[in-house]
């Protein structure tokens, strides 16, 4: 492959001088995080497949740093949410949320995760976000993967000029609060 092929993230804004480049920690920390988000798939259903197909070669979730899957949440800043969640398994997804280390991120993932989907019953969650906070919703039955790398990029926006003093800020406190998570 020649060189030509590589695109390079474009640097932050800054102030440019013969041997030295300042821009603001704010930007670098955000630009850093938003192309090395490590995914942590938490499929249930078939939403997990049109994942896998958004890791392989085709679409090549790779391009934007998130080639290294992680099935430990420790290791994980991207939780992607796939499939059903039952409200038998709502506890355990809540646990791999609390698990993972700030700062985290969260993609809801097709409708079943966004809102419950077709399965308006007993058993069914409607809404992940009835027991986690998220930051992405995608929609469809099941979403395409251009949507699911759509989410990644608006994920990858929000990461870059999220404030490195966000996660101890009051009102993200109280986010987590509003969820009893301490
Ligand atoms: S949104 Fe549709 S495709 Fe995705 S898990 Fe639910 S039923 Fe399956």
């Amino acid at each position: 492959m020649s060189d030509s092929n590589i695109n390079m993230v474009a640097p932050p804004e800054g102030v440019v001088g013969e041997g030295f480049f300042a821009t603001k920690l704010n930007d670098v920390v955000g630009l850093a995080r938003a192309n090395s988000l490590w995914p942590l798939p938490f499929a249930t259903s078939c939403c997990g497949i049109e994942f896998m197909a958004t890791m392989a070669s085709h679409y090549d979730l790779a391009r934007f740093g998130s080639e290294r899957v992680s099935f430990s949440p420790r290791q994980a800043d991207m939780l992607m949410v796939m499939g059903t969640i039952s409200k038998k398994m709502a506890p355990i997804l809540r646990q791999v949320y609390e698990q993972m280390s700030e700062p985290r991120w969260v993609i809801a993932v097709g409708a079943c995760a966004c809102s419950g989907g077709i399965f308006d019953t007993y058993s069914v969650l409607q809404g992940i976000d009835k027991v986690i906070p998220v930051d992405v919703y995608v929609p469809g039955c099941p979403p395409r993967p251009e949507q699911i790398v759509d989410g990644v990029m608006k994920l990858q926006e929000l990461v870059k000029t999220e404030s490195v003093r966000r996660r101890s800020s009051p009102e993200y406190q109280e986010l987590l609060a509003s969820y009893n998570i301490k």
